[in-house]
């Protein structure tokens, strides 16, 4: 493995975690990949790679979904197994797991830092908590997840209840935004309903991952229940899509990706939902307390360097206040402190990854050449690491790349609306393939929820953006995905209902 100095302001244990040898989880056991090859992870303040994981291939993947395959149907985490792990059990293996990463917050945190290049900061108090809160709430879920009775019409006497089931296998991909806390919204519901998994990792950020399955081990789950797999999407990532063993897979990533595992998962047409991109509106109206909107809509684009699928990339301002709002934001744009994750004052990291680097800066180029003007941020080379300037950009049209596409970096799209007619504006929201999320700034509550009825996404905030809660539903509508993650909603996406009806 290439060794380069870490960072001294880590904590030991961090540093030799990470420098130390990475197995992934199959059967209960840590292991490298059969072919023993393994794939670099970079450190994106500095773009050296830090640590080697296994690189995952279509062998492995068989050998992790054949070990959760016997979980489900013989282990003791089957329904019928005499020695059975009951719900409470499940439950209670969920909170010692929330117990365990508290117990290592502030490793996790670190690690998150380290991998995905978010301030330490932001890690310690988003992140990390937010992963053991879902993992709690979950655990809550196990002992609740029931079915109901019928009074049916059918002539004669009978009585009618639904089961629901788990499903079985469930295959989970996950992106490198919210490395642990993506795992967390995957395996916490998957595992409370009753289901075993097979989890392939981002190969940007293996590392918060590679520690939890540890924990995993260490909070007692019985082997092969949790597997958790590293390597690329097409190595790793398409054979668990399109394994014949697995009943369902759980993606969040790309629109893109999300096609592609659609079509993988149609051999044995295993059920499939999907957590993908947004061009999320953010929404100004004049009445709006202006102080809360600027900083507001500011958080909504530039929190996480706008690596957020609900990021609020389109600000939409009325023209009354559009000069006022913009001005706003790209104030708080320029004073944004941009550098390593670990630096008390950072408060935006660089970006996950060159490929990110490129494509975003590629974005603010393809915006100024069609015309839009940047009034904070643009294109600006770091020496090192992949950073890139919190952007705004205006004078951007409805047709323009930058407004239609899905950028996944700190840059926003301003445009101003002139119009009292709130259908036109929700028309214009609407104006988009996706549909993750919006929001909308004003003190008119009429005209917010008339506003958050008309708006086609899984998720309207009034005057806030990105609060998140374990007990909320959140998904996209169009193409921002299928299904629902979070919230009892996400049971439903775990668990089969089978009708069960007995003649008297
Ligand atoms: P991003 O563009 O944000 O990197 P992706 O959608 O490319 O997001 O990746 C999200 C996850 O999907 C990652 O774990 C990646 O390895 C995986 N992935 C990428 N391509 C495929 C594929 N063809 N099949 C299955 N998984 C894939």
């Amino acid at each position: 493995m290439a060794t380069v100095a870490l960072d001294p302001r880590l904590d030991s244990k961090t540093s030799q975690f990470i420098s130390g040898k990475h197995r992934m989880l199959i059967d209960g056991k840590f292991v490298a990949a059969a072919s023993g090859k393994t794939l670099p992870v970079y450190n994106p303040s500095t773009g050296e790679v830090m640590a080697d994981v296994p690189e995952a291939e279509a062998g492995d993947v068989d050998r992790a979904v054949r070990a959760a395959r016997r979980a489900f149907d013989e282990g003791p985490w089957s329904q019928f197994a005499a020695n059975r792990i009951t719900a409470s059990q499940r439950g209670r293996l969920l909170n010692k797991l929330a117990d365990l990463m508290e117990t290592h917050l502030e490793e996790l945190a670190e690690l998150e830092s380290m991998d995905n290049g978010k301030p330490l900061s932001v890690a310690r108090v988003a992140d990390v908590p937010l992963a053991i809160d879902l993992f709690r709430y979950m655990a809550g879920w196990a002992t609740k997840i029931t079915g109901n009775t019928f009074p049916i019409s059918f002539p004669g006497d009978f009585l009618s209840y639904t089961l629901r089931e788990p499903i079985g296998v469930v295959g989970q991909i996950i992106p490198w935004n919210f490395p642990l806390l993506m795992a967390a919204w995957k395996l916490g519901p998957a595992l409370a309903a009753g289901n075993t998994v097979v989890l392939k990792l981002a190969e940007q950020t293996p590392l918060s991952g590679l520690r939890l399955a540890e924990l995993i081990q260490e909070a007692g789950f019985p082997e092969g229940v949790v597997n958790i797999l590293t390597g690329y999407g097409e190595g790793a990532g398409a054979p668990l899509a399109s394994h014949d063993l697995v009943d369902k897979v759980a993606f969040t990533g790309s629109t893109e990706v999300g096609k592609l595992i659609v079509k993988a998962a149609t051999g044995n047409l295993k059920k499939v939902t999907l957590e993908l991109g947004g061009k999320s509106p953010a929404i100004v109206f004049p009445d709006a307390d202006l102080d809360k909107a600027i900083a507001g809509t500011a958080s909504a684009i530039f929190f996480n360097h706008g690596q957020c699928c609900c990021a609020g990339s389109r600000l939409m301002v009325h023209e009354r206040v559009y000069d006022q709002v913009v001005e706003g934001v790209s104030k708080i744009a320029d004073s944004i402190r941009v550098g390593s994750g670990l630096d008390p004052e950072t408060q935006m990291g660089p970006l996950v990854s060159e490929e990110q680097y490129n494509r975003v800066t590629g974005y603010i180029d393809s915006g100024l050449q069609e015309g839009a003007k940047a009034t904070a941020g643009g294109r600006q080379k770091a020496d090192k690491g992949y950073f890139v300037h919190p952007t705004v950009l205006t004078r951007t049209t409805p047709e323009m790349k930058v407004v239609r596409e899905e950028i996944f970096g700190p840059v926003v799209c301003a445009q101003p609306f002139s119009d009292a007619d709130i259908d036109r504006i929700a028309r214009e929201a609407n104006d988009s393939i996706y549909g993750l999320a919006a929001s909308v700034w004003t003190q008119n509550i009429s005209i917010a929820n008339k506003m958050a009825r008309r708006i086609r996404s899984g998720t309207v905030w009034i005057n806030c953006h990105n609060v998140f809660d374990a007990a909320l539903p959140f998904g996209g509508y169009k193409q921002s995905g299928w299904g629902r993650e979070m919230g009892a909603e996400v049971l439903n996406n775990y668990t089969e209902v089978k009708a069960v009806t007995t003649a008297l």
